[in-house]
């Protein structure tokens, strides 16, 4: 089986009047978080463990953070292109778990909504979608939202499938030799080899 584990962390801090966007979603409250784009905390956190899963760098060697195109950029276009990455690289997601670490809002009521909206984005199932969220108690961080997240990949059915039906090849290959050696032996004489040579088809 081959499987990648990625992990990602951010940070923001609030600025009064802001609109508030976390894992997608708009929440109401009275501030948001400062960025150079909309600030997304979670969604930044989930494009670094997806660009490290598959050893692609992080989200500011595609998106540094002084390009004015990326201005209160949509977060969604940073995770999109992290997709594409792993996709590329032949891995889809397994699931992924993340924490949010801030004071407030309070998460619990509207992580059911924010999983939903990761998961939409992420195009898997809201079962493999995990959103946690505690207080910085005792880290003096007040205004202040942090993301950690970690994501496991699996190589996609595709690549799988190829190798499976390669090695299915090479067992044929290898048992037609030992018929041919077996032949050989019992009449003393070396059988040809088939015109259909397999060696071309992978
Ligand atoms: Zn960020």
């Amino acid at each position: 089986m081959d499987i990648r584990i990625g992990y990602g962390f951010d940070s923001h801090a609030f600025k009064a009047g802001a609109p508030l966007k976390i894992g997608g979603l708009s929440i109401d409250h009275p501030e948001g978080l400062a960025g150079h784009s909309d600030g997304d905390v979670l969604l930044h956190a989930i494009t670094d463990a997806l660009l490290g899963a598959v050893s692609a760098g992080d989200i500011g060697t595609f998106f540094p953070p002084g390009d004015p195109r990326w201005r209160d950029a949509d977060s969604t276009i940073f995770l999109n292109l992290a997709m594409e990455e792993i996709r590329n690289a032949g891995f889809r997601i397994v699931n992924l778990d993340t924490t949010l670490i801030l004071n407030a809002p309070r998460i619990g009521p509207v992580a059911g909504a924010m999983r939903e909206s990761v998961a939409d984005l992420l195009g898997i199932a809201p079962g493999n979608v995990g959103i946690k969220a505690k207080t910085p108690e005792g880290l003096n961080i007040d205004h202040v939202a942090q993301a950690h997240a970690v994501v496991l990949l699996e190589r996609t059915e595709e690549e799988g499938d190829l190798q499976t039906m390669t090695a299915m090849m090479e067992s044929q290959r290898q048992l037609e030799d030992v018929v041919r050696d077996l032949v050989s032996q019992v009449h003393g004489v070396e059988v040809k080899k088939s015109p259909f040579d397999t060696d071309d088809i992978t």
